[in-house]
C-alpha cells in the first residue's frame, strides 16, 4: 500500500524519556539508580502512515508507545497529538483523547477480561466516551465484528471461546469501536502461530484503507515490519538509532546494528547468499547502559571516539537518519 510519506503530521513525539526509579528501603525508601527504558528519542507519524518500530526485546518501544498513550507517565518530553500535547491534559482532555488513541495489546489471552462477552468488551469503550447505549450499542458491536471478520452471533460469546487470530481480531474491533485515528499496534501478532499473522497483518491494512487510519507498529521481527510499514524505526537500548522509509531501510541500513539485524532475516531465494552479522554479548541493562554510543559494547565496526561521546541522530540524506560516528548528516540536512 502506498501512503504519502509527506503528509501531514499526525503524532510529533519530542525527546521523550521514560525512567523507571529504582528504590532500596521499605520505609525510608531512597532512589539508588533508574531503568533507563527510553532516552531521548524523537520521531513524527504522518496522517495515513504505519511506523514501524523495532527493536530486541527490553530496547524499550513498548514503553514507547505506552508513554505516548499516557498508559505510563513519560519522565519527561513531549507527545504532541493533532496539536496537543498529551502529557500536560488534565483527565477528561486525556479521556476525550483516547477516543482518538487507541492499543492493540501483544496478548491476546491476556488483554481479554475472561469474565465479559465480546459484545460487552467491544461495547464497553462505546460506553464509557458515550458513544452509544442500548440497542444502537448493539448494533454497532455487530457491525464492527463483521468489519474484522467474526460474526454477529460471537458478541453472546466468551473470549476462552476463540482460537488466539480470532481473538486478536476482538482485540483490534475494541480498538475500532471508538472510530480512532492513531492505533499504536503493540506487537500484535507476536503471539500468534505464522500463519495467523498474515491474516491479522492483511486485516489490519485492509482497515488502514477503509477508515484512514494511522499505525505505529511496535515489533521486535524485522520481517513482520516490513510488510506493514512505510518507514522504520530502528530502537537499541532506549534510543532509536536508524529511521527511514520501508525500501531504503531494507536495501541500504547504514547503523550497524540495524546491518546485524536484517542479516539475520533468512531468504527466501537460496541462490541469494548473505553474510549473516552476529553481535557479541547479550543487550547491556538499562540501569547502567555503555557510555558514548550504546552499542559500542556489541558494535563490530567500533572506534576509540564510540566509547566516549555519543553520536548524534542526524539526517544523512533524504530523511535517513542514523546516529552512528561512521554516518555523517547531510549538507542543510532538516530536523526529523
Ligand atoms: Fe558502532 Fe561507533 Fe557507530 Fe556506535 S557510533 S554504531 S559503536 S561505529
Amino acid at each position: 500500500m502506498a501512503r504519502a510519506a509527506n503528509a501531514e503530521v499526525l503524532l510529533e513525539v519530542r525527546n521523550l524519556v521514560k525512567h523507571f526509579p529504582i528504590r532500596q528501603g521499605i520505609i525510608f525508601s531512597r532512589q539508588i539508580g533508574a531503568v533507563q527504558a527510553v532516552d531521548n528519542i524523537t520521531f513524527n507519524v504522518h496522517k495515513g502512515e504505519t511506523l514501524g518500530l523495532v527493536g530486541e526485546s527490553g530496547c524499550g518501544k513498548t514503553t514507547a508507545g505506552r508513554c505516548i498513550l499516557r498508559l505510563i507517565e513519560p519522565t519527561s518530553g513531549d507527545v504532541i497529538f493533532d496539536g496537543r500535547n498529551v502529557p500536560q491534559l488534565a483527565k477528561d482532555e486525556l479521556r476525550d483523547l483516547r477516543k482518538e488513541m487507541q492499543i492493540i495489546f501483544q496478548d491476546p489471552y491476556g488483554s481479554l477480561n475472561p469474565r465479559m462477552t465480546v459484545g460487552d468488551i467491544i461495547g464497553e469503550p462505546l460506553h464509557i466516551h458515550k458513544i452509544a447505549k442500548g440497542a444502537e450499542r448493539e448494533k454497532r458491536v455487530r457491525e464492527i465484528l463483521e468489519t474484522v471478520g467474526l460474526s454477529a452471533f460471537h458478541a453472546r460469546r466468551f473470549p476462552h471461546e476463540f482460537s488466539g487470530g480470532q481473538r486478536q481480531r476482538i482485540g483490534i474491533a475494541r480498538a475500532l469501536a471508538v472510530n480512532p485515528r492513531l492505533i499504536i499496534c503493540d506487537e500484535p501478532v507476536s503471539a500468534l502461530d505464522v500463519s495467523i499473522q498474515a491474516q491479522v497483518i492483511n486485516l489490519l491494512q485492509d482497515l488502514q484503507e477503509e477508515f484512514g487510519l494511522t499505525y505505529l507498529f511496535i515489533a521486535h521481527d524485522l520481517s513482520v515490519v516490513k510488510h506493514i510499514s512505510d518507514r522504520v524505526a530502528v530502537m537499541y537500548l532506549g534510543k532509536i538509532v536508524e529511521l527511514t522509509g520501508k525500501e531504503e531501510l531494507y536495501r541500504n541500513p547504514k547503523h550497524p546494528y540495524t546491518q546485524a539485524l536484517l542479516s539475520a532475516i533468512p531468504e527466501a531465494d537460496p541462490t541469494i547468499k548473505k553474510e549473516r552479522i552476529i553481535l557479541r554479548g547479550d543487550v547491556p541493562s538499562p540501569i547502567n547502559p555503555p557510555s558514548g554510543c550504546r552499542f559500542h559494547t556489541r558494535c563490530p565496526k567500533v572506534m576509540d571516539i564510540c566509547r566516549v561521546q555519543e553520536p548524534e541522530f542526524v539526517d544523512s540524506g533524504d530523511g535517513h537518519y542514523v546516529a552512528c560516528h561512521l554516518v555523517p548528516a547531510a549538507e542543510g540536512a532538516g530536523k526529523n
